[in-house]
């Protein structure tokens, strides 16, 4: 079963060349025998349809069939009833392969998860003329490109090496970040701050290096954290707990925990309290107090990703559950990506030294530390308050955003679902009133270039909600993607 859902659908970006005299469906013909014999294409991947084909060679699709049907001839793929048509098992694309290794096998036998195929769509099409309806990205116009050009500039009059840092991460990023954490009443030295690659990393870091496999991770239904496979790859349970307006509603967490033998297995709460992904839901201050206390009394520890907890439009969030922590219950995660920019690539984690260090040793083992260029850079960023003034800009022109969004969504959704206003973040929770499908919606909205991400893969049960985001596209194209959407709903 595995293998299935591992083998992933072909995907070509070659084109026939018109002007070479072959006819199109022998090079076509040639083509597909070239991938297969070269083990590039191995048994059981799927084609794309006649349709998608035709597409993408930029042919007629009756050259498709002719060419499909040659290559059928050849027994170089097998169709199966609802499952398209695919490489061939074992027959004529093994003996064309050479005897090549049994690439599906191992594949298959990795212990990471796949993606959800989804994703994998979502991953791929964002690179092509999409418009992006649930990026969770800054829009690339707020990057502040001078700032950025400075740092840069310093840098490269600065800099006399690119060896590896120490396990830790870089001593002045780590530095800068102990003094901004004290602002918002965390009081760490900078030897409890790991820098990461990205608070993913983080997350990957945990999963592998502390929590036994069969354990269980409370998160809010739904959840970011559904979405990865970081966990269940780890052999982790994800259990989803449900939320009202003011947060996670931890209290339905008591009665699971009594099934648990706390010897054989762990189990921990991972919490995005302040502007959820995907809801949007900022944790009140008087949740977050009851449910530190919760987590303390039943020594329940919490991973606090606070991802979006810079971007607030109006009043400046409660503090966070970290801020609350004198017993180290907490591991707070921290991250540049999305105030500033994802492809710097630079988290962090915030935790008793001595789960820093051993976090720290396995990145070593991993990765040998984050980028040491885009540690440096950050640094700078924080250290020469371009961050500081950079966000105040940035808040403000979120806040548009989200504000001509919220007008497109009145003009347009009325009457045709609900959804949040969030007071921060990047992201509008909208549920469709009727009962339709979204992953369908998901699929019309191709069609019309528009990239949508569907409830499923954030929740624990099917439903109609869409993670609307309005950070990374301008308004107008915004509204003008809203009312496709409303006119295919
Ligand atoms: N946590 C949350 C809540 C997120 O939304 C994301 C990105 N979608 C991440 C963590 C990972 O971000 P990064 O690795 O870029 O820091």
């Amino acid at each position: 079963m595995a293998a299935k859902s591992i083998v992933g659908k072909i995907n070509t970006d070659w084109k026939p060349d018109r002007s070479s005299g072959i006819p199109l469906y022998e090079q076509i013909v040639k083509y597909v025998c070239r991938k297969v014999s070269s083990g590039e294409w191995t048994a059981g991947m799927k084609m794309p349809s006649q349709r998608e084909l035709a597409q993408q060679w930029n042919v007629n699709r009756s050259t498709v069939v002719t060419a499909m049907d040659e290559l059928a001839s050849y027994g170089i793929f097998e169709s199966s009833f609802g499952g398209g048509t695919k490489i061939a098992g074992n027959t004529w694309s093994v003996l064309m392969s050479e005897q090549g290794p049994d690439w599906n096998r191992y594949i298959s036998s990795g212990e990471f998860k796949a993606n959800q195929s989804i994703i994998q769509i979502i991953n791929k099409l964002e690179f092509d003329d999409y418009i992006r309806l649930g990026t969770g990205e800054p829009d690339p116009r707020l990057f502040p490109a001078d700032m950025m050009k400075e740092i840069m500039n310093e840098m490269a009059e600065n800099i006399t090496s690119l060896n590896y840092l120490e396990p830790l991460g870089l001593q002045s990023l780590r530095d800068a970040l102990a003094v901004r954490l004290r602002e918002e009443g965390i009081d760490v030295p900078p030897s409890c701050i790991l820098i990461t690659s990205g608070s993913l990393q983080a997350l990957q870091l945990i999963s592998i290096g502390m929590l036994k496999r069969g354990s269980t991770v409370f998160a809010e239904a739904p959840s970011y954290l559904k979405s990865l496979q970081v966990f269940q790859s780890a052999g982790m349970n994800i259990e989803g707990i449900p939320m009202d307006e003011e947060g996670i509603k931890f209290r339905l967490i008591e009665d699971k925990i009594k099934r648990f033998n706390r010897i054989d297995y762990d189990h921990l709460l991972y919490t995005i309290p302040t502007f959820q992904n995907p809801t949007g839901i900022l944790m009140s201050e008087n949740r977050r107090s009851e449910l530190f206390d919760f987590c303390r009394d039943h020594g329940m520890p919490i991973i606090e990703d606070t991802a979006y907890s810079q971007i607030w439009f109006g009043r400046k969030p409660p503090l966070s559950l970290k801020a609350r922590d004198e017993n180290g219950l907490v591991l707070y995660l921290g991250t540049l990506s999305k105030s500033l920019a994802p492809g710097l690539r630079i988290g962090w984690i915030v935790g008793p030294e001595s789960v820093v260090q051993r976090l720290g040793d396995i990145k070593m083992q991993t990765d040998y530390g984050a980028s040491s260029l885009s540690q440096w850079v950050a640094a700078r960023f924080l250290e020469t308050g371009f961050y500081d003034s950079y966000l105040l800009e940035f808040r403000q022109k979120m806040k548009k955003k989200r504000d001509s969004a919220l007008k497109a969504m009145e003009k347009y959704m009325t009457g045709k679902a609900d959804w949040n206003c969030p007071d921060g973040g990047f992201y509008i929770w909208t549920t469709i009133k009727d009962s339709i499908s979204t992953d369908q919606l998901f699929k019309k909205a191709l069609k019309k270039k528009i990239l949508l991400n569907p409830s499923n893969i954030y929740d624990f049960s099917t439903n109609r909600s869409l993670r609307i985001s309005y950070a990374y596209e301008d308004a107008a194209t915004f509204e003008k993607a809203i009312k496709e959407i409303a006119d295919m709903i």
